[in-house]
């Protein structure tokens, strides 16, 4: 063994409990959706991976088509899963997810029987695990009927392929659906994972009603709105940032670089500023100001951008006059 964790990990981090589960998740999670690729250097996602760990993040997130390409980040994290983290299986929440196409043919995308269940045996395969935390299913598929999804999801919970089962990307009316089916099934829905920022409130509109009420907790992805909430883009675009990469696959352009954007960025990073803190920690501090959301999602190209967002927790509360001047700057 390579690798022994921080001793201290736990007191680094707190932990919220997801709906009326049986689990808490850490208030910082990590995301290997990029930076966790064939293109990556495998020594830098074990020092993410090392750091997120000593920090007390117990959750990673994967989904099939996680990469470049698809699969990628999956078998990246099997190897070092496989080299580091094993004598900790019991201390970890690890996720997958299928929705998104992944292989060609009728079979290899959105939301059938056929399609979750050889998504996830790929997967845990790739991921060199026996079971994963939980598993999602990734997007709406309005052609496979929710029942046929849900019952899918069920049924790996009976193969004892996942502990827990959540929910990706569903509209609240969808959502509640869905949440309402898995629990006639008799396996809950302990989850939504769904993309929220200062700069995507979507969620606020009545989705985290839905989830508050039905008691199923709530995640959220691009937090930092994919680097363009942190002080990275205030001067230019750095070759090594997710846009200077010119990555695919869904990731940021320069094209969602404007003035109007940058001219907010750094309004808020004036309020951060005064906080005390950085811009990252005020926006994930932001969401998880809402004891509704459970956990926030990070992703990291670096060890150090880690480390900034586990000590965004420090201060997540808000006053009335600056949620005031935030909500002007997003108008
Ligand atoms: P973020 O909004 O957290 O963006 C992460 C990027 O922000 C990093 O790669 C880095 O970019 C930059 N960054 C992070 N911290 C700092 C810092 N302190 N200073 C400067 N830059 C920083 O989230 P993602 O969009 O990456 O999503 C997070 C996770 O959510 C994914 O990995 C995945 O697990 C999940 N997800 C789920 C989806 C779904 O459909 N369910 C969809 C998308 C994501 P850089 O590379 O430029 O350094």
């Amino acid at each position: 063994m390579n690798y022994t964790a921080n001793e201290d990990r736990y007191e680094k981090m707190q932990y919220r409990r997801c709906g009326n589960s049986g689990i808490k998740l850490p208030l910082i999670s990590l995301g290997l959706w990029h930076n966790f690729g064939k293109i990556d250097d495998t020594e830098n996602c074990r020092n993410i991976l090392h750091t997120a760990f000593d920090n007390g993040i117990t959750h990673f997130d994967l989904a099939n088509n996680y990469g470049p390409p698809p699969g990628a980040a999956e078998e990246t994290f099997g190897k070092l899963y496989n080299d580091d983290f094993k004598p900790y299986r019991d201390e970890l929440i690890i996720s997958s997810k299928a929705g998104y196409k992944m292989w060609n043919g009728p079979y290899g995308d959105f939301g059938s029987k056929k399609y979750l269940v050889s998504s996830l045996d790929q997967s845990l395969k790739r991921m060199k695990l026996e079971y994963v935390d939980i598993f999602y299913h990734h997007r709406p598929d309005a052609e496979t009927p929710l029942e046929e999804t849900m019952a899918a999801l069920d049924l790996i919970v009976r193969q004892g392929k996942a502990l827990y089962v959540g929910i990706s990307n569903y509209k609240a009316e969808e959502a509640k659906k869905a949440i309402e089916m898995l629990r006639q099934l008799g396996t809950p829905c302990l989850i939504h994972q769904a993309r929220y920022s200062m700069f995507d409130r979507w969620v606020e509109d009545k989705l985290l009603d839905v989830l508050e009420k039905e008691k199923v907790g709530c995640i959220t992805f691009s937090s930092l709105a994919q680097g363009l909430l942190t002080n990275k883009y205030l001067t230019g675009i750095p070759e090594d940032s997710r846009i200077g990469r010119h990555l695919e696959n869904g990731a940021i352009t320069e094209s969602q670089i404007t003035s109007e954007v940058i001219e907010k960025v750094k309004k808020l990073n004036a309020i951060a500023q005064n906080r005390n803190q950085s811009l990252a920690q005020m926006a994930l501090g932001w969401i998880l100001k809402d004891k509704r959301i459970t956990s926030v999602i990070l992703g990291a190209s670096k060890p150090k951008q880690v480390t900034e967002g586990v000590e965004a927790i420090k201060n997540i509360d808000f006053s009335k006059e600056e949620l005031d001047k935030i909500n002007f700057i997003l108008q």
